[in-house]
């Protein structure tokens, strides 16, 4: 009944389908921005976000000439800042081994720094009409559900079975918008827990509808809770400034913190040579996907810093010019109190 899936998806998807800002073009720097920073993050924050980056870095060669910093900046508050920073190696290799134009093939797209299948399908499909399926977590939601697909999604056969299903059902006419449709129909229709089965025009053909079995799918591994780790966050002020460096770890890398340390604050000023006593001052948390902070915060007024951290302290203005992570927040709001307080720009 109402003809083929493709078929189904791409009429609904005609009169129903998201018009979002990012939509709408054909131009692959502009697909595969808006598709990075869609990744763990909600349409409607990105949607400003996309805004502001493409007045910035209005073309791939603009982005490519950029500063990690600069970028990092723009990124700030999206989170899963290696997005940002594998983004401008990317646009450098458009720019240095592609003459300045993303490749139309779906293996050298896969080849760019950060870009894995799922973006590497939705440039693909969207930008040069290719018949790869983005699967992603709606497109594997709505998948499952209206093909029957009743095990665990996170086991490499059922990936599979889930790729293959997908390359047997996109439309070739117009796979872009197929990839596009099944993603709004699980965003808004086919939604986790209790989908919307009156409005979705897969009905009449769905499994899970016919089983009554759609809160059950698609079904998942069991989930690991965020792992606890107790972090001191030290913020040592001397003459109207605050100390920040660039973090060297993976998590976070390139963003400015204040000191953390799980070592207590004394032990932190001994080791950086710094005068001074830490006071307490609140506490933070800060929920990453496999570990949670639970951050205790303290102050420190130094009465003297040695001269070669001299350079890692900074004004309120330059505080706020740096790339802070969501992360450091209440740090951040905690500082910026302090540093007005003393009277500081
Ligand atoms: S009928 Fe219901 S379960 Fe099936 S695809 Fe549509 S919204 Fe999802």
């Amino acid at each position: 009944m109402g003809g083929s899936f493709a078929d189904v998806v791409l009429s609904w998807y005609d009169r129903c389908g998201r018009k979002l800002p990012f939509r709408g073009t054909k131009d692959p720097y502009r697909i595969w921005l808006s598709e990075i920073m869609l990744q763990q993050t909600r349409t409607e924050q990105m949607s400003e976000y996309y805004g502001r980056f493409l007045s910035r870095f209005p073309s791939v060669e603009a982005l490519a000439e950029a500063s990690e910093g600069e970028v990092l900046k723009y990124w700030e508050g999206l989170g899963y800042y290696s997005r940002a920073r594998n983004l401008l190696k990317a646009a450098r290799c458009v720019v240095n081994d592609h003459g300045g134009r993303f490749p139309a093939d779906a293996a050298l797209l896969r080849s760019l720094p950060g870009v894995g299948p799922y973006t590497t399908a939705a440039v693909a499909s969207i930008a040069f009409s290719l018949p790869e399926p983005a699967i992603d977590g709606n497109l594997t939601r709505v998948l499952s559900r209206a093909r029957g697909i009743r095990e665990d999604v996170s086991l490499p056969s059922v990936k599979r079975q889930l790729e293959q299903t997908a390359r047997e059902l996109i439309s070739r006419e117009r796979p872009g918008d197929f990839n596009q449709a099944l993603m709004d129909l699980g965003a808004g229709i086919c939604v986790p827990g209790t989908p919307d089965c009156a409005s979705c025009p897969l009905m009449p053909q769905c499994s899970a509808y016919k089983e009554g079995d759609q809160e059950a799918l698609p079904v998942q591994p069991r989930k690991v809770p965020p792992r606890p780790v107790h972090l001191n966050v030290l913020l040592i002020f001397s003459e109207g400034r605050v100390y920040m460096k660039a973090r060297e770890e993976a998590l976070l890398k390139g963003m400015y913190v204040y000191c953390l340390s799980e070592k207590a604050p004394s032990a932190v000023l001994r080791g950086l040579r710094v005068e001074g006593a830490a006071a307490p001052a609140g506490q933070a948390r800060h929920v990453f996907t496999h570990r949670v902070w639970e951050m205790k915060l303290y102050t420190c007024m130094a009465s003297a810093v040695p001269a070669k951290l001299k350079p890692h302290f900074y004004t309120r203005t330059e505080m706020n010019a740096l790339p802070v992570p969501a992360a450091m927040r209440a740090a951040k709001a905690l500082a910026e109190q302090i540093l007005l307080e003393g009277g500081n720009a």
